[in-house]
């Protein structure tokens, strides 16, 4: 696991202070990691000192910092590490190590994305950890980038769509580009800065801030506050504009007070919003066809209406908020299951509408237990599971023995599924092959119910959910 994505040379008396950028996947594990590594600091210590060895070999450091974004975690005397020649860092090596980020686009791919950065695939796979050539929509990549980024306006692009493209705040944008209005016009060249952005989620301050307040807290959350739209120009004042942009923000989100004050609770939303705004949230979670996946989340305040306990037999007894379905659902389950009957069939139901809240609790163990690329693969972050619907469906058998495992899918009762869901207006939602769309391993147990002519269609194409909307 590589823990810093970034580093900066600074230059300083008698000696460089390198500052070392955790990634920014990490913020919410970062506390936790220097921790864990502060009561083992010779280990610690040792990861860094090779860092820095590996990373800039020739420069004398006298302090390390490890920041996370514009936050200093800590900060470590470093004069036990002399190279032996002491030469200097110049500009170059410094901005070798500085990347663009990049949100890869539908119908990207790794060549044109190095074409289009005069960079290599090879060099996109290393840097960014990639095993395979695969990238998906919305994906967030580093691009080596040494040159300011040139970006030609296309039609229906916007100031806002574009920073978001790159990461970079609308206020930096206009500021490069020394626009002051937000028009734009088709073939209009913009140069993309790629200053400090590599660590796009700011770290926001726990204090109280109101109208009259001033200094640097102020100014990182208009910076916030720009990233999700706003168009402040960050002075570190609380004025007028600062407030009506909070007041904005908060009515937005019912579990917040109107009152235009930044205090814990708008900058616990502020966060997690910023955290979330690199995916669509979903706007029609009613749908019986809402897409729901890592790209197109649920708002975490959606519960769905009419959710009933289907009356189907269950892999447990007693009654649990996982045994509800919404109507439309479950009225549809118990259909299929009533079918079974007379097919000699039989089908236990396992778990079905999921909380936002339990979501995120199943999410934050799986991550603690596997770490964050795997549990990614696998479990689901709160709001990008179909569960939060009461539209899916876990199911399984005595054959599978009682289990939500692959090998359901070679029994005969996940062959039997496999061929008549659909007359029902289930799919199994994430399929064998389809990994590469789904982006969720093979799942032959998680049924989802979108009404029959669709579940026909996906059926008997032998497409996913996301094709089949796609063609729409
Ligand atoms: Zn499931």
């Amino acid at each position: 696991m590589k823990w810093f994505i970034n580093h900066k040379i600074i230059e300083d008396q008698d000696g460089y202070i390198v500052e070392l950028y955790l990634d920014q996947q990490l913020s919410e594990f970062a506390k936790e990691f220097l921790e864990t590594h502060k009561k083992d600091t010779g280990s610690f210590e040792k990861y860094v000192s090779d860092y820095i060895k590996e990373k800039i070999p020739n420069v004398k450091v006298k302090t390390v910092k490890i920041m996370l974004g514009s936050l200093l975690l800590t900060s470590i005397p470093f004069s036990s590490i002399h190279a032996e020649t002491s030469s200097i860092a110049n500009t170059n090596q410094v901005q070798n190590q500085t990347f663009a980020p990049y949100t890869v686009q539908s119908g990207d791919t790794l060549f044109g994305i190095s074409r289009k950065f005069d960079t290599t695939v090879d060099q996109l796979k290393s840097i960014n950890g990639l095993t395979s050539n695969l990238i998906y929509k919305g994906q967030l990549l580093k691009i080596p980038n040494m040159q300011p980024t040139i970006y030609i306006v296309q039609k229906e692009d916007t100031l806002f769509k574009i920073s978001k493209q790159y990461n970079v705040s609308l206020e930096q944008l206009k500021a490069v580009n020394g626009l002051t209005g937000d028009a734009l016009y088709i073939g209009q060249t913009l140069t993309i800065p790629n200053g400090d952005i590599t660590v796009p989620v700011s770290v926001l301050p726990n204090v109280v801030l109101n109208v009259g307040a001033r200094g640097e807290d102020v100014k990182k959350i208009q910076k916030a506050l720009n990233d999700l739209g706003y168009s402040l120009s960050p002075d570190g004042i609380y004025g007028s504009r600062t407030k009506a942009a909070i007041l904005d923000f908060q009515k937005q989100h019912a579990a917040l007070t109107n009152d235009g004050v930044y205090g814990p609770k708008t900058k616990e939303y502020l966060q997690q919003t910023l955290l979330n705004n690199k995916d669509a949230i979903i706007s029609n979670p009613r749908d019986v066809l809402v897409l729901v996946n890592k790209n197109n989340r649920l708002p975490s305040t959606y519960i769905p209406e009419n959710v009933v306990v289907p009356n189907v037999s269950f892999s447990f007894k007693d009654y649990n908020p996982k045994k509800l379905m919404r109507q439309d659902g479950a009225s549809a389950l118990e259909e299929m299951f009533e079918q079974t009957k007379q097919e000699n069939i039989t089908l236990y139901a396992v778990s079905g509408y999921r909380s936002y809240d339990r979501q995120k609790a199943i999410f934050a163990s799986n991550v603690e237990k596997y770490g964050m690329e795997i549990a990614n693969q696998f479990s689901a972050k709160p709001g990008e599971s179909e569960h939060q619907t009461g539209l899916a469906m876990d199911i399984t058998s005595a054959t599978a023995n009682f289990k939500l495992t692959e090998y359901f899918g070679a029994t005969k009762e996940g062959k039997w599924v496999k061929e008549n869901a659909h007359k029902f207006g289930f799919i199994i939602r994430y399929e064998k092959g389809k990994e590469h769309i789904t982006r969720y391993q093979y799942e032959p147990w998680h049924l989802r119910y979108i009404g029959k002519d669709a579940a026909k269609e996906i059926t008997n194409q032998n497409i996913t959910l996301e094709e089949y909307l796609g063609k729409k």
